[in-house]
């Protein structure tokens, strides 16, 4: 990209869920106005934008109104439409592309790609039916994971499987999935997961976050703590991967990347689980323990501004605030060094992310 676009310019999101909320929110110190479209009257990110527009991502007409509204374009989820993607692409700049979309979409797709750079994933499977998933279980595959191709998150759309079912256990598993394209993956027998959050500009520059170590429950991600538990080889493995994957992507703006560490023989290996074109939760902690939190960066390199220093002044713990956690607002809201964000979402439901708190501490 020629030059940046300065203060006052306009910034389109689509997605209207909290990580476009706190996109908004650093646009918006940053004096640049936000656009945010998305299909929920009711999304966290419309209460703080400048801009609104309340419409489907297939509305061509609604997408074109809104690219006429905006200097460049992001998106804060990864299941956005081709469609809309094209459609942006053409009529606008769209940043990250097309391409980060495409392949974090299908997992089989990501997988082939992450692996195809070199970087290790779990062993995978290609899972169409029932019968797919019988006789590749039946050739003594083990303990595994079959994951829907597209549409995951936070735990949805998976089953757990021991690797000693019976045919017909298999095939009502399997049905669980409705049916659709699946992806079988090797069980990883991981001592801890981490994740590196980083940014990469429209030079190629790339500043990493340090690594979080997540705690997940259900699926959903219930702790980030930095500093991880890792040693600082592994840290710096964990960040080559990362660059490797935005470079091949020729990514702009911020990605997580999720990993495995596996601790076998007294040697540390790292498998990626999975690549998110995005702010990503396992971020939440640079808000208020890094210089340049994940939100202002990727606004920052979606501009073409020089990035921010992601240094790290604390340690910290962040916790996701999930359903009824939230309940104890005020609880938190009295605790020392504790810096909570709530999304504003008014329906409370089990699984649902409301918050989270970052417990800020003297660094390490
Ligand atoms: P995902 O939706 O792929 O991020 O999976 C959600 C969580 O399930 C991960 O963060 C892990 O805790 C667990 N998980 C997913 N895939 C695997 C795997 N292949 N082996 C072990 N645990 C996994």
């Amino acid at each position: 990209m020629k030059g940046s676009l300065p203060p006052l310019s306009r910034i389109g999101i689509l997605g209207d869920g909290q990580l476009g909320r706190m996109l908004a929110l650093a646009a918006a110190r940053l004096g640049v106005s936000v656009h945010i479209f998305g299909p929920d009257a009711n999304g966290p990110a419309h209460a703080v934008a400048a801009q609104s527009t309340i419409a489907g991502y297939d509305d061509e007409a609604a997408l074109t109104a809104f690219a006429a509204s905006i200097d460049v374009a992001t998106y804060e989820f990864e299941n956005v439409p081709a469609s809309a993607a094209r459609t942006l692409s053409a009529k606008t700049r769209l940043a990250p592309g097309e391409r980060a979309l495409a392949v974090s979409q299908d997992r089989i797709g990501e997988k082939s790609f992450i692996s195809g750079l070199g970087v290790p994933v779990a062993a995978f499977r290609q899972i169409d039916t029932g019968d797919d998933l019988v006789k590749v279980m039946q050739e003594g595959f083990g303990p595994a994971i079959l994951k829907t191709r597209r549409f995951g998150y936070d735990g949805k759309g998976q089953v757990r499987l021991s690797g000693s079912e019976d045919e017909d256990t298999l095939r009502s598993k399997h049905a669980e999935l409705t049916g659709a394209p699946a992806i079988l993956e090797a069980m990883v027998p991981f001592a801890r997961e981490i994740s590196v959050v980083a940014a990469r500009a429209y030079d190629g520059s790339f500043l990493p976050f340090d690594p979080a170590e997540n705690v997940h429950r259900s699926g959903i991600l219930a702790t980030s703590t930095v500093p991880a538990s890792i040693d600082a080889q592994t840290a710096e493995a964990a960040g080559e991967i990362t660059r490797k994957i935005m470079d091949a992507l020729g990514y702009v703006g911020v990605m997580g990347v999720e990993m495995f560490v596996v601790e076998e023989e007294g040697a540390t290996r790292l498998l990626v689980n999975e690549i998110a074109p995005r702010v990503h939760n396992s971020g939440h902690w640079t808000m208020d323990a890094c210089v340049t939190c994940q939100f202002e960066q990727h606004i920052r390199a979606v501009l073409g501004w020089p990035l921010g220093d992601p240094a790290r002044h604390s340690d910290v713990v962040m916790e996701n605030l999930i359903g009824h956690d939230a309940g104890a607002w005020e609880k938190i809201a009295a605790e020392k060094a504790a810096c909570l964000h709530l999304y504003g979402k008014s329906e409370t439901r089990p699984g649902r992310k409301m918050g989270h708190v970052n417990r800020l501490s003297a660094k390490s």
